[in-house]
């Protein structure tokens, strides 16, 4: 469907549309003034007018008052209600996070939500039971202005999902290149952390997460160099979590593991996203549900302690009986966590592509099928997974959203007691400062004001390698 949005000032554009593709997540919405007459007069299968409050004094109240009436109006057109109501932002836990640091409590942050924000009372107390643990697991830290988390990005996988969109490139392709992106993260690292001593913080990061791509594509020598240089780069006396996230089981080797566990990586990731392998194929990871695991046991055996496993709902052709089947594997392997995503179809994706282009898919019957199979997550989905979660003894511990998920869902942490990713917190609730080297990744300064400035490396991994002395003095000036 090709919906119009007019509005008639130049105001919102951008809540104005994101609400409206909550309803709407497969049709193209176009939003324009109605002083444009070119798009005013273009035909449109539905158009909708939305009036922009005449004058306000705050920004905030003009834009919660325009949505409301704007989701009323989506909500009795379409006769369904969102889980997570006119909230379009990837944070719901933040609104509660404030209630709660104000004093308030748990149930007022659920009361808030469901009448303020038209968030279903499922999802508020979801978000109030998530904001009140984070607290506390945030309770023992200093979070001043001088603390911060180290990100460290490598961006290589062993193939390219069919819903990816992160920063990584075929590990196969830039095998050559892997030393000279290693020397480049050393640069960029060392820069920083003399121009933070400059500035006279010899402060430690609070946690190290070396996230992806896969960061385990690289070989036991590779990993070696990176953890010896994090370590010689930085103060690691008191960090108090330190992650890998080892992903795609096709890249998982002894070597590998030994090296991460010899340099005190505290917590990996083993990621099988389904257990059903014509999924697998389906979606591109060229491993199967035995790899998964093998990988889990060699883990497992070199010592770890604190395994992860990230699981994906609404996988192209999955539903209840292939989601049974995953949960059933995954608790049989007891992993401390379990990272629940719905499918998000995001725009620079193949899967999105292939959607658009109709390529070898018959879209003829329903806009969210992709090659005939069904697409997207739903709440029954979700319950499945945290009943699952809870089953084997794990609470929720964060959670964040994403534009473009499917059934407007949301992406949830479960940990055993004691074992939350304390990191996956600390970026969701931006109550410090990230510290991220590598391609694509993004450094985020948090003040004690609570502004945040954000710095993104260029996401080409030769264009990042050329620019990495410009990268580090950009950095240098914000930070
Ligand atoms: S493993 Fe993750 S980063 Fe790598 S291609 Fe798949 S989705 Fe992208």
């Amino acid at each position: 469907m090709n919906i119009g949005i007019r509005t008639d000032k130049n105001d919102f554009f951008y809540d104005i549309h994101s609400l409206v593709k909550s309803f709407f997540p497969d049709d193209d919405v176009a939003i324009f003034s109605e002083d444009d007459e070119e798009k005013c007069a273009c035909p449109r299968d539905l158009t909708i007018r939305v009036a922009i409050p005449p004058a306000y004094e705050r920004r905030k109240d003009a834009k919660d008052l325009l949505k409301r009436e704007l989701y009323e109006t989506l909500s009795a057109y379409t006769e369904q209600r969102l889980p997570w109501g006119m909230l379009s932002g990837i944070r719901p836990t933040k609104i509660p996070m404030q209630m709660l640091r104000e004093g308030q409590s748990e149930e007022a942050c659920v009361r808030y939500l469901m009448e303020e924000d038209f968030v279903s009372e499922e999802k508020a107390r979801l978000a109030a039971e998530i904001a009140g643990r984070e607290r506390a697991l945030l309770a023992p830290f200093s979070l001043d202005k001088d603390s911060y988390s180290l990100y460290v990005h490598i961006p290589f996988c062993p193939s390219i999902c069919l819903y990816c969109t992160f920063s990584s490139s075929p590990a196969s392709v830039w095998k050559k290149q892997a030393d000279a992106y290693l020397k480049a993260l050393e640069t960029e690292m060392r820069r920083e952390r003399d121009a933070m001593h400059a500035e006279g913080n010899r402060r430690g990061p609070t946690t190290v997460y070396i996230g992806g791509g896969t960061p385990t594509t690289l070989t036991a020598p590779q990993m070696e160099r990176l953890l010896t240089s994090i370590e010689e780069i930085w103060d690691l006396r008191e960090t108090v979590e330190y992650t890998v996230e080892a992903g795609r089981p096709d890249s998982f080797s002894e070597d590998v593991l030994g090296v991460m566990k010899r340099h005190g990586v505290t917590r990996i990731s083993v990621n099988p996203q389904t257990m059903n392998d014509d999924t697998l194929t389906r979606i591109g990871r060229r491993h199967t549900s035995s790899d998964v695991r093998r990988a889990f046991s060699m883990a497992r055996e070199a010592g770890f302690d604190n395994i992860n496993m990230d699981i994906i709902l609404g996988l192209p052709g999955e539903g209840e009986p292939e989601l049974a089947r995953t949960l059933e594997e995954i608790e049989k392997l007891s992993p401390e966590a379990l990272t629940v995503h719905s499918l998000a179809v995001k725009r620079a994706s193949r899967l999105r592509l292939n959607i658009l282009e109709d390529r070898e898919l018959d879209i003829s019957a329903d806009r969210g099928a992709y090659r005939g199979y069904s697409l997207g997550a739903s709440n029954a989905l979700m319950d499945e997974a945290s009943r699952s979660a809870r089953g084997m003894g794990m609470v929720p511990y964060y959670l964040y959203r994403q534009k473009n998920m499917r059934g407007n869902l949301e992406n949830t942490g479960f940990a055993l007691p004691g074992r939350a990713c304390l990191y996956n917190i600390l970026i969701m609730e931006e109550v410090q400062s990230i510290k991220a080297f590598g391609a694509g990744a993004s450094t985020k300064r948090v003040y004690e004001d609570g502004r945040i400035e954000r710095t993104i490396s260029p996401k080409d991994v030769t264009l990042y390698m050329e620019r990495v002395m410009e990268t580090c003095d950009g950095k240098n000036r914000r930070l």
